[in-house]
């Protein structure tokens, strides 16, 4: 059983390193801080490694110690990734996670590739944040609200507010637990979700004045470059929520978004009711959920979105 084997690697190892995937969410984020805080707990000598924090998350507790690299030369004990789907997007996999000793993954995609030695994956959970409460219950944890607040912001950002998909019963009575802990629910919310950067507005722009659209106004289509994110002094996470613009309109099935990186397209693509674009995003080796999912394609932007457009309009009705 997965549960009590983590349970065992983890009071096993001394060194212990968290790693999450490439442009990390909140969920990425909540996650490995929720874990980093419960490993402290237990007096584990445990870094967290993750470049690029977007700011948006620096107000979460412990987020100040988070690590831009792992310790050199150093053969961590254990090494535990969250929210990840695959060793290509896990940040550090090869200078600590590869080298070390053993592996745990636990997360909720669906497209999830068993890469650890010991694998927790429920893509039924709406966020990986959520399965860590069933974790860390099992590892014996108290869940302070330091570590609630951590885990919440996952799952808000995750489930868009509760509202997606895999919200059940017990993820509102963990949020209703952490207020009756004194939690500020509602601050969370409006820092995670809510609020957005000058840069974000201003891409905001671009996407909506590009939006094209395809297959009877089923496809909704538009881009991001390098340039335009040089022009805004665009931040890590500025891009996150951009998608959804397209997402949210009427009739629309499924929504794409291509953002320029050096060697290409990084494509996110959501779908509404039926279209799977995880099953889209394979063909390019990406992956995801059902409704929410990515993969890179590495062509200029006028071949990206022919071989995109191509991919997705076989599954429109
Ligand atoms: P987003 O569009 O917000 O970047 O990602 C949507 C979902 O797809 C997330 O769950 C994310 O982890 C997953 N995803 C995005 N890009 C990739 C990719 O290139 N490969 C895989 N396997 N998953 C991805
Ligand atoms: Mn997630």
């Amino acid at each position: 059983m997965t549960l009590d084997n983590i349970k065992e690697e983890i009071e096993k190892a001394n060194t212990i390193v968290i790693l999450t995937h490439e442009s990390p969410d909140g969920d990425a984020i909540g996650s490995s801080l929720a874990m980093y805080q419960a490993l402290k707990q237990l007096g584990k000598d445990v870094d967290v490694v993750i470049p690029d924090v977007p700011k948006t998350y620096e107000f979460l507790p412990s987020a100040d110690e988070i690590k831009q690299e792992g310790r050199e030369n150093t053969v961590y004990d254990l090494g535990i990734s969250l929210d990840c789907t695959d060793t290509i997007r896990l940040v550090g996999f090869e200078k600590w996670y590869e080298t070390a000793k053993t592996t745990i993954s636990i997360d909720h995609h669906g497209t999830n590739t068993m890469f650890a030695d010991y694998n927790y994956v429920d893509p039924a959970s709406p966020a990986c944040a959520q399965i860590l409460i069933i974790v860390l219950m099992s590892m014996g944890i108290e869940i302070n609200k330091d570590i609630g607040k951590c885990i919440l912001a996952g799952i808000i950002t995750d489930t868009g507010g509760f509202r997606y998909e895999g919200v059940g019963a017990e993820t509102f009575e963990f949020a209703a637990n952490l207020l009756r802990l004194g939690v500020n629910v509602s601050e969370i919310y409006t820092k995670v979700l809510q609020n957005k950067t000058r840069a974000n507005f201003e891409l905001r722009k671009a996407v909506v004045n590009r939006m094209e659209f395809f297959e009877e106004g089923k496809v909704a289509f538009t881009y991001i470059t390098l340039e335009d994110e040089k022009k805004c002094n665009a931040q890590a996470g500025d891009h996150e929520g951009l998608v959804e613009i397209g997402r949210d309109l009427e009739g629309v099935e499924v929504s794409i978004f291509l953002r320029e990186i050096p060697n290409g397209f990084k494509a996110s693509l959501r779908s509404n009711e039926y279209v799977n674009v995880a099953e889209v995003c394979a063909i390019f080796s990406g992956g995801g959920h059902i409704k929410a999912a990515g993969c890179t394609i590495p062509y200029p932007l006028e071949q990206a979105k022919e071989k995109i457009l191509e991919r997705v309009r076989i599954f429109i009705k």
